[in-house]
């Protein structure tokens, strides 16, 4: 134990085996413990938090990075699956109005209202990366950020701008409302056990938090639009609208592709088709 914190109570150094070498990891739960406090520190640094701060730590394991987080002062609310990691938090962590574990599923999690809004951090389960991603993008309006380590294809995708191999409906949906910073590498070997592939931290800023008119619908076109990816847009909005719909598109659309279009783009494309399908 570094002495960094008062509130951890565990006596003993904190081992790279983890605290609890009883705990076997559960790989239906994601679960790749971080064991490099150097990268821990890191994670927390890159989240910039203050002390006024309510955080969210989706996943919080056996503390890696809760640890860290409690000189920040913040409040800090951790949500973990794995009830015996919960009672394992509740052990070795000293619960106060500043910290708090929950014992459930972040998919389930209903933000606080009336509060400022929330910062994110975690180390989440890859298995369930769309899904959080788009948890923390549907409920954007209590959220300031959020800071993530996913697999480094993942936060290649997510991040993906037009033009590229790896922009999908994800990227469209995230970089329409939020700014997208792939940050640093981890390799395996930070973890125990280890994972099979190459992580890395990213950071999402929301640029606006306000709902966009026919969200769900949108969500839905983007997806069958990139499903049709290879094909010209104008073929997926025949197929999506009715064939005289394609008079709607300005000419330079009509020989385009879904995947050259920047996500402000084809928000706006989806909006004209939209109205005018609504209003027949
Ligand atoms: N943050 C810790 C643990 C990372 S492993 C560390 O860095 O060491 C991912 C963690 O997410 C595990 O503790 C796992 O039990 C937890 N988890 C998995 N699915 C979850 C869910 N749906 N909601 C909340 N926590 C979940």
């Amino acid at each position: 134990m570094t002495g960094e914190n008062k509130h951890f109570r565990s006596a003993a150094p904190y081992s790279g085996e983890g605290l609890r070498r009883s705990v076997v990891a559960k790989k239906s739960l994601g679960q790749n413990f971080l064991v490099d406090d150097n990268i821990a520190r890191k994670i927390v640094r890159s989240a910039c938090i203050e002390k006024d701060d309510f955080v969210v730590e989706i996943g919080p394991g056996k503390g890696a990075l809760t640890r860290f987080l409690l000189p920040t002062g913040a409040r800090i609310e951790a949500i973990e699956k794995d009830t015996a990691l919960f009672r394992l938090l509740r052990e070795d962590f000293t619960e106060s109005e500043r910290l708090s574990f929950v014992n459930g599923d972040f998919l389930d999690y209903e933000f606080p209202a009336g509060h400022s809004l929330v910062k994110i951090l975690g180390n989440i389960p890859y298995n369930l990366t769309s899904r959080i991603v788009s948890k923390i993008v549907d409920e954007r309006q209590y959220v300031d950020s959020a800071v993530l380590m996913v697999q480094d294809e993942v936060a290649v995708r997510l991040a993906a701008g037009a033009g590229t191999k790896d922009y999908g409906s994800i990227s469209v949906r995230l970089n329409l409302v939020a700014d997208v910073t792939k940050l640093f590498l981890v390799s395996p070997s930070c973890f125990r056990p280890r994972p099979k592939v190459n992580s890395r931290v990213i950071k999402i800023v929301f640029r606006t938090r306000e709902g966009i008119e026919r969200e769900d619908e949108f969500v839905d076109f983007v997806k069958r639009a990139f499903g049709m990816r290879r094909k010209m847009f104008r073929h997926f909005v025949a197929h999506y609208y009715g064939k005289d719909s394609i008079d709607l598109l300005e000419e330079k659309y009509r020989t385009s592709r879904i995947e050259t279009m920047a996500p402000e783009e084809i928000y706006r494309l989806f909006s004209i088709l939209e109205h005018n399908v609504r209003s027949i």
